[in-house]
């Protein structure tokens, strides 16, 4: 198995800083309910949250659609919200967005709570992938087909403190 560097962290920080600047405009004088979607958003979700001007509060969930590098398609909620979301500007954390199954079933179930704004930031974007349409906010990476790991992205819960994005080469 080779790894490959696909997008360095340097490229990340000047992108995590760009988006920063962008949600900190948008929410001038509110406050962000932030959702980082467990576990691939956390290095990316900090990384964001403390360059963002305006308040915001964590809140978590854990999801699960992959089974090492192979999406099973079945989403199941592993570990739900703690902090009700009705009312609030929710902003979505996500790591990947891959066939968009994920995402649009999450944004169906956090819309059910009636938030008073819902949109989506999402690290990479894998496009040419995507079977379910789903709105995005704010990307940071557009990406081709390739499973990547590093910055937060696993295989079984490894690589996640790899400091670039890499991708794995048969
Ligand atoms: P989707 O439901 O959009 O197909 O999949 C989204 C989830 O699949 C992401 O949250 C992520 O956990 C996982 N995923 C999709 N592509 C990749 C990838 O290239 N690398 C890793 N590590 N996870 C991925």
């Amino acid at each position: 198995m080779k790894i490959k560097k696909l997008i360095s962290k340097r490229e990340i920080n000047k992108r995590v800083n760009e988006l920063a600047e962008q949600i900190s405009n948008d929410y001038k004088g509110k406050d962000i309910e932030v959702i980082c979607v467990l576990r691939g958003a956390v290095i990316f979700t900090v990384e964001l949250c403390m360059k963002i001007k305006s308040n915001t509060r964590l809140n978590f969930i854990e999801i699960s659609s992959y089974d090492g590098t192979k999406s099973t398609g079945k989403i199941k909620i592993n570990k739900d919200l703690t902090d009700a979301i009705t009312g609030k500007d929710v902003l979505i954390i996500e790591d990947i967005i891959d066939t968009g199954r994920t995402l649009s079933f999450l944004r169906e179930y956090l819309l059910e709570k009636k938030p008073k704004s819902l949109k989506i930031c999402t690290l990479v974007d894998k496009k040419e992938r995507r079977v379910v349409d789903v709105p995005i906010d704010y990307n940071g990476f557009s990406i081709p087909d390739k499973f990547i790991i590093g910055h937060g992205f696993d295989i079984d819960n490894d690589y996640r403190n790899m400091r670039d994005i890499c991708y794995i080469e048969e």
